[in-house]
């Protein structure tokens, strides 16, 4: 079934129906509906089977639904979300979902569809040994490349109307990467028109999203039931806290986003990472650090004075000054970050914010130890963070860890053979993967066997 409410002027399609969108880029276009401006509303589309039994209750819903948000403190909120005006419903050839981004009204096509939905390599090359891309390169729409190539390839025969493709996804410069993935995906399919098309009609601005938002647990209905009266049984929850950083670069009109808070920037790269430093490395700090010492919630961890201090000492040491000049007031960033962090509602574990670590390192970690020595200042406070990942590590290697470590890059005979050998920290010092051109540093070694000397004397005490 297919809902459309009120005729907009203007479609937002966004796809990948997940409890993110909802949660982020809907609550922002219903917050301008809401103000008044009714001049976009949003059409809701995904790629895989996995939401239809979402989507069926949103389109029963009229696309409405309570969005849940709670503070650091327990305040809790309750808002009915109007943005999502239409439901595209789900079928095998994702033919509704083509045909809404081919009409000339639809001028924005968003989408959330997870790290992995890019299938990119280290060299952020496109997998193409991947099963779905393979399906996708002979025609079909398994992934987000094969529908939005289908998707343009209709549009420019229908209206040829210029369109932006805004990548919401957690990934460094998220709009050139999905890009880049796009044309490498049309050049393997020898698709020289469309190329030539989508590089003169559409936009891919970078952006920052945030706003934790966990899977909705049965008890959200229930509180929503309780504080509306309203049985929904498509409610969202998330914490209070909300940021939109986007690169100002829409080709065919943006909703007046910056109304309703969303910052529109020249250039998204100084706010990425401020948030890939002081939020997402500090958030792996503190999740191997607390399963180190048997906790399994990311509050719990933070509320630990020793490790709390860690990750403070980390950001105020090292990562500011490596940031500084910055548009963001970092040291409020890092206040704001850490009572996020210790939010008890949000319930987020250990263990999911733990795995990655080899990806992790390289992104996160290293830029900041390699900047501290640039500038002649040795990275104590950086280098416990891969000091408590190879603690940690050596608890996987020793089938210690309380659960399953999750890592799409992990070489586990690599691990093994680390631990067994007659100097397991020299070997992961010089790691190139990890540490780069710091591989190659005596002093860097020196400094990460006595960082993994403290975290086990703390482990010890
Ligand atoms: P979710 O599990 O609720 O939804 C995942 C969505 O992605 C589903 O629609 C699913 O069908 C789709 N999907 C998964 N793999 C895909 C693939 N390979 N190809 C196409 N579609 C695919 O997750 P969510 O909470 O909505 O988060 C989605 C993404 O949003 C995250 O991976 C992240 O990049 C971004 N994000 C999430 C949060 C958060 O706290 N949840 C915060 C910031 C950014």
């Amino acid at each position: 079934m297919s809902t459309s409410l009120n005729a907009s002027r203007a479609v937002w399609l966004h796809i990948g129906a997940g409890s993110f969108h909802r949660a982020h880029q809907a609550w922002y276009l219903h917050r301008l509906i809401a103000k008044g401006d009714t001049r976009w509303s949003v059409a809701l589309a995904n790629i895989r089977d996995d939401a239809t039994p979402l989507l069926d209750a949103l389109a029963e819903q009229n696309g409405q639904y309570v969005l849940e948000t709670v503070t650091p403190q327990g305040e809790r909120q309750y808002e009915t979300i109007t943005s999502i005006r239409k439901v595209i419903p789900w079928d095998n050839e994702l033919a509704a979902l083509m045909a809404e981004g081919a009409r000339p009204e639809t001028r924005v096509i968003s989408f959330t569809v997870t790290e992995g939905g890019y299938y990119l390599d280290n060299q952020f090359n496109l997998d193409q040994g991947n099963g779905d891309i393979q399906a996708d390169l002979l025609g079909g729409c398994r992934t987000i490349y094969g529908t939005i190539a289908q998707l343009l390839e209709y549009r420019k025969q229908l209206n040829g109307d210029p369109v932006t493709l805004l990548n919401c996804d957690n990934l460094r410069h998220n709009g050139e990467r999905f890009r880049h993935g796009l044309m490498q995906f049309l050049q393997l399919r020898q698709e020289k028109a469309l190329i030539g098309w989508i590089e003169s009609h559409t936009r891919c601005p970078n952006t920052m999203v945030d706003r934790i938002t966990p899977r909705p647990s049965p008890d959200v209905a229930q509180r929503v039931a309780q504080a509306t009266g309203f049985q929904d049984r498509a409610p969202v929850m998330g914490e209070a806290f909300i940021q939109w950083v986007i690169e100002d670069d829409f080709i065919a009109g943006r909703p007046a986003l910056e109304e309703v808070g969303v910052e529109l920037v020249e250039s998204v790269l100084q706010y990425e990472e401020a948030k890939i430093r002081i939020l997402n490395a500090s958030h792996s700090c503190i999740a191997w650090a607390g399963t180190l010492i048997g906790q399994s919630f990311i509050h719990e961890s933070t509320g630990t004075p020793a490790i709390c201090q860690l990750a403070y000492d980390y950001v105020t040491q090292d990562v500011i000054p490596s940031l500084t000049p910055s548009p963001l007031d970092l040291v409020a960033y890092r206040d704001v970050v850490l009572e996020r962090f210790s939010n008890p509602h949000i319930r987020d574990t250990n263990q999911r914010v733990a795995a990655d670590g080899f990806s992790k390192i390289p992104g996160f970690i290293t830029p900041t130890l390699q900047e501290c020595y640039q500038r002649g200042q040795v990275p104590a406070a950086t280098a416990m963070l891969p000091a408590l990942f190879f603690v940690f590590m050596q608890r996987w290697h020793q089938h210690n860890l309380p659960y399953d470590y999750q890592d799409g890059i992990l070489d586990a005979a690599a691990v093994h053979q680390m631990f067994n050998s007659a100097d397991p920290v020299a070997v992961f010092a010089a790691d190139e993967k990890l540490f780069s051109t710091l591989a190659h540093s005596a002093p860097f070694a020196q400094l990460l066997r006595q960082s993994i000397d403290k975290v086990n004397h703390w482990l010890t005490q």
